[in-house]
């Protein structure tokens, strides 16, 4: 690719957009061939038509060749026509010319051999000459009129740069061509500072400024690369690169946009500095999107803003994605939490027989579309950003509740499950929290059980071990969650105050297998009925596995084979049924 981008080569934000333009008025050039020949082919048959004696059967009549001059008259006519209205001065031209070139012709028909047939095509051809100059006048004045309408159309009247339109008009020319570029979005730095301190129309005085500066650079050249620059809205612009080699050569073109800022404003009467923070996203190695594009320049652009370090030029890389939906996520948790919108499904766990043993309670949150956020996404972030104990607590109250009523109205001795997390566990107030539970809800405490997951659970095993033994004390039971993908020590197990082993859905979905697989099941399980707990199997989606579970003793089943979660009614049925 090359690096320079001087004047000559007319690379200038004027000419990218006459080029834009002139590529989506124009109509392929193989037609106005086509419309040419059958212009020549029509005049030969007219001057051969209209000179032979020789006439043609049609329908058992016999019909003189120059009966049909009329017919082919009309065709070339219609063909210089749409030359002229289709092809511009090129197409005006064109149709002149051939009309000229014929003319002379057809008089020297008419009067050096005395051919009258030809008198009409005499007046046809002036005809013909006269309609294409009226057309002609006509389409310079319509051209006139849309080139100006197309200039306020993609011009931005504050500044006179580009506008959205126009920019987006080129991105997606670039995107359709598959022509690399960067692109950046701008915003300025503080810009809301300068127009509530000194005014509109100081700010749009900046603006403008910033914008003349802006597409001197674009025009001059001196970057290197071949640049396009656009005002979206406000102290937003856009800027498409595009010829470079390196994310150097970007970076180097950044800066002079941004060293053209940075000189003192005094010429708008103000002794100021302006800055702006410049975010980029490559085409096509982070996105072919260009909304996505433009959402990733823009990310990467709040990230650096934010920073506030002195620096003023990010590029985006795919952690701002994560940083970003953690950050969404974190906002519909909080919402969800306000508005009491966090939910809870019911999950059945059975005994091998297919008598119920109880619930795990799962927590759910809504989108605005309606569809649920999954656990696996929203608890990871409610536990990084201290919010788990809120949901957690949710989630306890409302389905203590309704176990707790369920058991009253019933009799029932389902047991309820709940999720719990390390960090909730630990809160100094947590035993109290459990107390209440049980109090409020009315469930009795063996009929309770707290689910701690194994990988967290041996990071805080220290610190948690004395609050697990207080609830244990309560009568409260306690499941280890998820096991075998933490890598507990056979020491530290048997010393653990569990009643139940839930065997992740990882080791029963490969049980059928292999036989070796089978074999690390019933080991988990022989292993676990050694140490004084029960053992539950997680996942469990076919009748197979059932057998398999029934062969190597296990005590409790919870999958989708069996049961889903529920909603709270659905769970309530289940155990009024039984
Ligand atoms: P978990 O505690 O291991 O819960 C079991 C997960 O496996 C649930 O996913 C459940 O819907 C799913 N599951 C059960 N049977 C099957 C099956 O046969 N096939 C398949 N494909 N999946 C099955 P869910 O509800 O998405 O929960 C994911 C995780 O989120 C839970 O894993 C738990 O670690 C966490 N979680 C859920 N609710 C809470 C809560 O209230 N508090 C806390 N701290 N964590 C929660
Ligand atoms: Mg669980
Ligand atoms: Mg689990």
């Amino acid at each position: 690719m090359g690096k320079s981008a001087d004047s000559s080569n007319r690379k200038t934000i004027d000419s990218t957009l006459k080029r834009i333009y002139a590529q989506k008025r124009s109509v392929p050039q193989v037609m106005f061939w086509i419309l040419l020949v059958l212009y020549f082919i029509a005049t030969f048959i007219i001057s051969i038509s209209a000179s032979s004696g020789a006439s043609i059967m049609i329908a058992g009549r016999s019909l003189p060749m120059y009966t049909f001059a009329g017919v082919f008259s009309s065709l070339s006519h219609i063909c210089v026509v749409m030359i002229t209205v289709y092809y511009g001065k090129q197409g005006f031209v064109s149709a002149l010319t051939v009309l000229f070139i014929q003319l002379p012709l057809i008089l020297m028909s008419v009067f050096m051999g005395h051919n009258l047939t030809s008198l009409p095509g005499v007046f046809g051809n002036i005809m013909a000459i006269a309609v294409i100059i009226l057309i002609r006048r006509n389409n310079v004045k319509i051209d006139a009129y849309q080139d100006s309408l197309r200039t306020q159309a993609v011009t931005d009247i504050l500044t006179g740069l580009p506008n959205w339109f126009a920019v987006t008009e080129l991105i997606e020319e670039l995107i359709r061509k598959k022509i690399p570029f960067a692109l950046v979005t701008i915003d300025m730095n503080g810009f809301k500072i300068i127009n509530d301190t000194m005014g509109f129309d100081t700010g749009n005085e900046v603006l403008v400024e910033a914008a003349k500066r802006w597409k001197a650079v674009a025009d001059g050249g001196a970057t290197g690369t071949f640049d396009f620059i656009a005002r979206l809205s406000g102290d937003e612009f856009v800027l498409v690169i595009r010829e470079f080699e390196s994310d150097d050569d970007i970076r180097n073109s950044i800066r002079m946009y941004e060293a053209a800022l940075n000189d003192q404003m005094d010429n708008i009467g103000y002794d100021f500095f302006v800055s702006a923070s410049f975010g980029y996203s490559l085409f096509p190695y982070d996105s072919g999107d260009m909304d996505e594009l433009i959402t990733f320049s823009n990310l990467a652009m709040y990230e650096i803003k934010n920073e506030r370090s002195g620096e003023h030029i990010r590029k985006y890389s795919k952690d701002m994605q994560k940083k970003e939906r953690t950050l969404e996520v974190e906002v519909k948790i909080k919402n969800a939490l306000d508005n009491d919108k966090v939910l809870y499904m019911l999950q059945p766990q059975y005994d091998m027989n297919h008598k119920l043993r109880g619930f795990e309670a799962l927590a759910r949150m809504k989108d605005d579309d309606g569809s649920f956020i999954s656990p696996a996404e929203f608890i990871p972030v409610a536990e990084k950003t201290g919010l788990i104990d809120r949901v957690d607590s949710a989630v306890f109250g409302k389905a203590a509740t309704y176990v707790g009523n369920l058991i009253k109205e019933t009799g029932s001795d389902v047991i309820l499950s709940l999720n719990v997390s390390v960090k909730h566990l630990m809160k100094k107030d947590f035993l109290v929290e459990i107390s209440n539970l049980i109090a409020s809800s009315g469930i009795p405490a063996e009929q309770l059980e707290l689910e701690i997951t194994e990988s967290i659970m041996i990071e805080s095993v220290e610190k948690a071990m004395n609050c697990i033994n207080e609830i244990r004390k309560m009568g409260v039971k306690i499941a280890i969650d998820d096991f075998g993908t933490g890598y507990s020590s056979l020491s530290y197990l048997n010393s653990f105050p569990a009643h139940l082993l839930k065997v992740d859905k990882s080791f029963i979905d490969k049980m059928n297998t292999s036989d070796s697989s089978k074999q690390y099941v019933a080991a988990i399980i022989t292993l676990g009925h050694v140490m004084g707990f029960n053992v539950i199997s997680e996942g469990v989606e076919d009748a197979d596995q059932i057998e398999t579970l029934k062969d190597i003793g296990c005590d409790y089943i919870q999958g989708y084979v069996w049961g889903k979660p529920l909603l709270p009614e659905d769970a309530g049925k289940l155990v009024t049924s039984v």
